[in-house]
């Protein structure tokens, strides 16, 4: 066999495909020189808001940048208590002690990985009857391209006053019921680090919301908290904004995104077909999954065993998140609710290759090797 290993992420099969696109809009950009805030990061902005159905969309250079200026868009701060689930990427944990609150950590559901609504309003009744601080916003995940429960998240949040941000670092192109991820609670990010649905060739991120006021707070603050004039600073802020080059990048890439995505939903069928031994994902009724990653479980203590027979037959596997928050060395001061399911989980998912461009015949051994198993 002359076989080429199979890239868990196969970024160059994509590229191949774009390539002339892609270096088309790199030139324009080199062309006209506007590297900062070009009309290339304008003209996304109005793209991508079309395509989730916001209003506003505020790019900016990283998805964690995103996450941290919808808290402060919001004014979230010390003394505030901010819940998020106990399974995900570092990110959406690290920006909460970044603003001075405070993080608690709520369960996932079993069957979906996505925050627990439940476990939610278990977590309200125990700030509350422990007086643990102002419960103020929840940061919810789709995690590996399914939306969270924002039916149930929307009404719990409107009920008890509560901001509902949704970290769609990993959902874009998801839905519920035809709503596009990134449309829903008050304040929405995202990702284009480049193995995310949507990447770019560097690091990249975007807020989206429908409010006007925060749209404004967001585009001052990531540019050191501007003001009408270029040197009067109104608020403090960061430096993060999207370069021009990576919104042409993104520009180039979105023509392909819907292809993507179908290309994406077909090797998840394939993938469900071939799941016996381990559990494949759950989408719920009227829920599409972008499908960032495609993550099984296996049966406690197996884990370590298939994904080693995997590799030995040439499939690269990766695990997210071998390590629940909760257990994260680097955050100290957190709230941690009852986590079983959490902690269950990142002793047993892996994740299979999936990718928008990825090549036939790479998809096919992945199948049989897992009906295999
Ligand atoms: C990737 C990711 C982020 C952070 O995005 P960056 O662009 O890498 O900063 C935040 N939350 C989740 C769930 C992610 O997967």
């Amino acid at each position: 066999m002359n076989d080429v290993a199979m890239e868990f992420i196969d970024l160059c099969a994509q590229l191949e495909k774009m390539r002339p696109a892609i270096e088309k809009r790199i030139s324009k950009v080199l062309d006209h020189g506007k590297f900062i805030l070009g009309p290339e990061v304008l003209e996304l902005e109005i793209l991508l808001a079309d395509y989730v159905g916001r209003k506003h969309c505020i790019t900016c250079a990283n998805g964690t940048d995103a996450l941290q200026m919808a808290l402060m868009c919001n004014g979230v701060g010390p003394g505030d208590i901010v819940l998020t689930p106990a399974f995900s990427f570092f990110a959406t944990a690290e920006v909460v002690p970044q603003v001075g609150a405070k993080p608690y950590f709520v369960d996932v559901d079993r069957s979906t990985f996505n925050i627990c609504p439940e476990s939610v309003l278990l977590a309200l009744d125990d700030i509350k009857s422990q007086n643990l601080g102002m419960p103020k916003a929840i940061i919810a995940v789709d995690l590996f391209g399914l939306p969270a429960n924002f039916v149930e998240l929307e009404r719990i949040c409107k009920d008890k006053g509560l901001i509902l941000i949704e970290d769609a670092a990993q959902g874009f192109g998801g839905s519920i019921m035809g709503r596009r991820a990134c449309s829903f609670g008050d304040v929405s990010t995202t990702s284009f680090f480049p193995a995310k649905p949507l990447g770019c060739y560097g690091d990249g991120g975007a807020l989206f919301t429908d409010s006007d006021v925060i749209a404004e707070r967001a585009r001052s603050i990531r540019t050191h908290g501007a003001g009408k004039h270029k040197y009067e600073h109104v608020r403090l802020g960061l430096n993060s904004r999207l370069d021009t080059l990576q919104a042409a990048i993104l520009l180039a890439k979105f023509e392909y995104f819907a292809a993507e995505l179908a290309h994406r939903q077909q090797v998840s069928e394939r993938y469900k077909d071939a799941c016996k031994r381990v559990t494949a994902p759950f989408v719920p009724e009227g829920y599409t999954s972008g499908w960032a990653q495609y993550t099984v479980l296996a049966k406690p203590g197996e884990r370590d065993a298939i994904r080693e027979r995997l590799y030995a037959r040439g499939v690269p596997t990766a695990i997210y998140y071998p390590r629940p928050l909760n257990k994260q060395t680097a955050l100290t001061d957190f709230i941690e609710g009852d986590v079983p399911v959490a902690n269950d989980l990142s002793n047993r998912v892996f994740s299979l290759p999936i990718g928008g461009v990825q090549k036939l015949h790479d998809v096919t051994k992945v199948v049989d090797e897992v009906r295999n198993l």
